[in-house]
């Protein structure tokens, strides 16, 4: 386990950034044009370093690679146990250069240092791991058929997997579509936000340096608009799978509808819903996950708690205990030891913060803490942990995803009503009932509509376990052995004997 050290991380965060160019190939290369983007530090507003802008003819040079590395098998068609040792190697590197990967990731999108190392390189890590350790103990299938006849079902990589990623947890995320895919033989493009592209470069070149063959994991940086386009509309592109705003999700299926029919997976936003009932078993352990399920990264993460419910005869003195983590939490530069929380991510998502709240105080909600960007001389992207409390189901806050340290806060009277205001959003992707009434857990898990739901906690669950919206929350899932599902055609097979 990497030990945190504030030597140690000064050092690293004042090596210069590198840039973030393309892999392809296994070659590291410059977009075609030359062109290139600023990265700006979320920490002070600085210039911190540049990415490849690169073009679709960058695309399809990096979808080409992907396709030849495919077709010659250098990959695909190698042992199972074979690819086993690469990726098992690969996450060995990983975490040993674990603080590194963290610490360039940090001054790239600013997560906190403790939470970045955490759900960075060591989450990666695991889940690169657990798809290595799945891929040589999974066979096909023989239907049972009539005695004269063997129906054999294989399993096969679709191909070349085109990967989209956000700016939050870009390695975890990163991991959780690379592994599997990579895992069942698959060549892949995997393009990075623009926000979080820095710590990918490294956990690139680190695969090739663990025996990833040329072409298997390709990189490519860019803008959304024309590199994931360029990906979305690609005729060699097999499976998209892609994690980020709705918006942008609609996009990708209409561009699959407009080239190949591709496969679509879309892992997408959330307004989940935290219900907090007077019998929970341990109320001061409720407040305290509630904050960390909202404040942790700042909300930007997509499960996070955004909306809280509790019981009418509470509801005061709970919100009181949620208040009190909120108002603890240190906010700064997130590199700094001392600090819980750090930045945003960008400059953008501090105003959507910004707007979110002043929308809310508009349209009628009481302000209980926060309410206000912070550290505003620093340069960086700082804001206050905020609770909104007695909203209602018209106001944007309770219907939009902020992706911000937002926590709308209301009472309820009734497990119905609680049901009401669980599934009240075109949202589904994450949930937490807090009660000691073992029956009432199990009818909440079958009544609230959401991919996942947690029952006295909130997060903590591990790659073992799916992780998948539905309705606008997207569909199919990242994480647990069904993600290898979205990487492999079925195959059947109907021999006369
Ligand atoms: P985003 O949708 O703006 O960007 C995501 C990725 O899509 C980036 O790599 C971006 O460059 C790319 N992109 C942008 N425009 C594109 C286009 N026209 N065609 C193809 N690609 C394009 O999302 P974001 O702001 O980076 O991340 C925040 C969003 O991600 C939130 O909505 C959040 O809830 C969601 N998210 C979901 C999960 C999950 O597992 N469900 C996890 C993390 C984040």
């Amino acid at each position: 386990m990497t030990q945190l050290d504030q030597q140690r991380i000064d050092a690293l965060a004042q090596a210069p950034a590198p840039k973030a160019l393309n892999i392809i190939d296994g070659q590291t290369m410059a977009a075609d044009s030359g062109q290139e983007m600023v990265i700006t530090s979320p920490i002070d507003g600085q210039p911190l370093s540049t990415l490849a802008d690169s073009s679709a003819q960058d695309v399809d040079r990096a979808v080409a690679a992907a396709r030849r590395s495919f077709e010659a098998g250098v990959w695909s068609a190698m042992a199972p146990s074979a690819r086993k040792a690469v990726l098992l190697k690969w996450a060995d590197l990983i975490e040993a250069n674990a603080l590194e990967l963290a610490v360039l990731g940090v001054r790239d999108n600013g997560t906190d240092i403790r939470t970045a190392l955490k759900g960075e390189p060591t989450s990666a890590a695991a889940t690169i791991r657990f798809y290595a350790e799945a891929i040589d103990k999974r066979g096909g299938e023989i239907t049972p058929t009539k005695p004269d006849v063997l129906s054999l079902i294989h399993k096969e990589p679709v191909g070349v997997v085109g990967a989209i990623i956000p700016w939050n947890f870009p390695l975890m995320i990163g991991a959780w579509k690379v592994a599997p895919a990579l895992a069942a033989g698959n060549s892949v493009v995997l393009k990075p936000s623009e926000d979080a592209c820095l710590s990918t470069l490294r956990f690139v070149e680190l695969a090739h340096e663990a025996g990833l063959p040329p072409g298997a994991l390709n990189l490519i940086n860019g803008r959304g608009p024309v590199v994931g386009q360029a990906l979305g509309l690609h005729m060699d592109v097999d499976v998209l799978a892609f994690t980020g705003s709705g918006a942008v999700g609609r996009k990708l299926m209409d561009y699959a509808a407009r080239s190949n029919l591709k496969r679509v997976y879309l892992e997408l936003g959330g307004k989940s819903p935290n219900l907090v009932f007077a019998d929970a078993p341990d109320l001061d352990a409720a407040a305290a996950q509630t904050a960390a399920s909202i404040f942790r990264n700042n909300g930007q993460v997509c499960v996070a708690a955004s909306r809280l419910a509790v019981e009418r005869s509470i509801y005061d003195a709970f919100l009181d205990k949620v208040c009190a983590h909120a108002e603890a939490l240190q906010i700064g530069n997130p590199l700094h030891l001392n600090n819980t929380t750090g930045a945003l991510a960008n400059a953008a998502q501090l105003q959507k913060t910004k707007d979110a709240v002043a929308l809310a105080l508009s349209e009628g909600a009481e302000l209980s803490t926060g309410g206000h960007a912070l550290l505003t001389d620093s340069g960086g992207y700082y804001h206050q942990p905020t609770i909104l409390r007695d909203v209602t189901p018209d106001m944007s806050v309770v219907q939009n995803e902020v992706f911000g340290p937002v926590l709308a806060a209301r009472s309820f009277e009734t497990e119905d009503e609680a049901i009401r205001i669980a599934n009240e959003t075109v949202f589904g992707l994450s949930s937490a009932v807090w009660t000691s009434n073992l029956s009432r857990a199990h009818r909440m898990i079958g009544r609230i509509k959401s991919g996942q739901v947690h029952v006295n906690c909130f997060s903590g669950s591990d790659v073992t376990s799916p992780l998948g919206g539905v309705r606008q929350s997207g569909n199919g899932s990242d994480k647990s052995l069904h993600a290898l599902e979205k990487y492999e055609n079925l195959k059947a097979a109907w021999i006369q004997l």
